[in-house]
């Protein structure tokens, strides 16, 4: 039998890619006029980097991680998300020296043992941003216009940024203990994880995919709000309203990982269903001085590609196709047109040949086939004639191009176009 792909994860075939490209390069050209430099980082890390900062009992750290012991002994995962590799490159490369807020962005494939379904994979694609530095609710502002900005330019409508604080170190004891609380009288009723979690980690239970709507008239954490917390929020709110950013308050959004502070944010699809989150983040104003580093806050996203590319419109986006096709009968016009095929890509005109030298009816389908605008017919006849035949394969005219010159020939034809 053959050997097949892992389970769970999917091969991005070519002709995904122009949909994959197209969202790279609008994110690229985005980021970059909001002042966010790429950064690449490796797949692989110390396990303890991930275990400290997506937090010990998280979905992720204690079920989904890829970990493995490498050949010295050391106990390695490959990256179940973005920002923990990229906070620990911040720290190791001092990158908080030189600059006030820093400005960061990255994408590559991230791994978590899920169980594979439509919109969930254990190799899966993730962009995200990092903005490093600032504690100034505006920066949190210019992190959601950002993500708004990006789907918007995507053409994905009907998303809903949904919008929560988690407060911080000084009022989020007291909503956990309300929280607790309130959930001590259901506890029979919630599920094996969520009985786990209401001791070790009770906000997440209000992320259970399972028990998810038992908790519709739990305490929420904006009523606990601390003073700082309760400014910071406010004008977050204020801020998208007057940049006219549509946004809903969903009081009961806490994310799954621990990192978090403050402004938590999730861009979720209109459907129902355990897959409608695309886009996800907040602020992490511990996570920097928690894996070793100065107290520096923070704040980013990261979008999951593979659902934001289930939402584009990708009927436009077709794989390039050749501008010219040579058909070349016979071994005597594949030796002739060979320079020319290699000039012209030189200039950067795509060019298909065959090698072959079949009959005209073949290498015509084989034109077609490529969907190539041009067609360039060199056979014996022309050969003698010194003038091949350039077919325009939309409109079908033909002329006669002279052989003597026909690098130059075909470079201001295609140019023309
Ligand atoms: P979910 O609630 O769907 O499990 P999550 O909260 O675990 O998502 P994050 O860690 O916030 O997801 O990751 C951000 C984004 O990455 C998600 O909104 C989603 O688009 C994408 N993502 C996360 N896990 C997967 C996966 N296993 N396969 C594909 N995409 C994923
Ligand atoms: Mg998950």
């Amino acid at each position: 039998m053959s050997i097949q792909a892992i389970k769970g994860v999917k091969d991005v075939l070519p002709e995904d890619m122009p949909a994959w490209q197209h969202l790279e390069s609008t994110a690229r050209k985005l980021f970059e006029s909001y002042g966010f430099s790429e950064v690449r980082v490796p797949i692989f890390e110390y396990t303890e980097l991930f275990a400290r900062s997506i937090g010990a009992s998280t979905d992720i750290v204690e079920k989904e991680m890829y970990t493995f012991e490498d050949r010295d002994g050391r106990k390695i995962t490959l990256r179940p998300e973005g920002t923990a590799g990229v906070v620990r490159a911040f720290i190791e490369h001092k990158m908080y020296a030189d600059s006030q807020l820093v400005k960061l962005f990255y994408q590559g494939p991230m791994f978590r043992h899920e169980r594979p379904q439509k919109g969930r994979y254990r190799q899966f694609y993730q962009i995200g941003v990092e903005a490093l530095g600032g504690t100034h609710p505006h920066v949190d502002i210019d992190i959601l216009v950002l993500l708004h900005r990006l789907f918007a330019r995507l053409g994905i409508t009907g998303l809903t940024l949904q919008l929560n604080s988690l407060g911080d170190a000084e009022c989020r004891g007291a909503y956990r203990d309300a929280l607790k609380a309130y959930l001590k009288g259901k506890l029979p009723s919630l599920c094996g994880d969520c009985q786990r979690r209401y001791e070790t980690n009770p906000l997440r239970v209000l992320d259970c995919k399972v028990d998810a709507d038992k908790f519709g008239d739990s305490p929420v954490m904006l009523d606990y709000l601390c003073r700082g917390c309760k400014d910071h929020f406010t004008t977050v709110e204020g801020g998208l309203k007057k940049l006219g950013i549509p946004f809903q308050v969903n009081p009961r959004l806490v994310r799954g990982l621990d990192y978090y502070t403050r402004t938590t944010f999730e861009l979720v699809m209109e459907h129902a269903g355990a897959q409608n989150t695309v886009a996800a983040g907040g602020r992490y104003d511990g996570l920097v001085q928690e894996i070793g580093g100065p107290a520096i806050p923070g704040i980013g996203f990261a979008l999951g590609v593979e659902r934001a590319v289930s939402l584009m419109d990708t009927a436009k986006l077709k794989p390039p196709r050749p501008s010219l096709y040579i058909a070349a009968l016979g071994a005597e016009a594949v030796a002739l047109t060979m320079p020319a095929v290699h000039a012209l890509r030189n200039e950067g005109i795509r060019v298909e040949t065959d090698y072959s030298g079949a009959s005209l009816k073949s290498q015509m389908k084989k034109a077609d086939k490529y969907g190539a605008a041009f067609t360039l017919i060199v056979g014996d006849q022309e050969m003698q004639s010194r003038t091949a035949v350039l077919r325009d394969m939309g409109t079908k005219d033909q002329v006669a191009v002279s052989l003597e010159n026909i690098i130059e020939e075909l470079k201001t034809r295609l140019s023309e176009r």
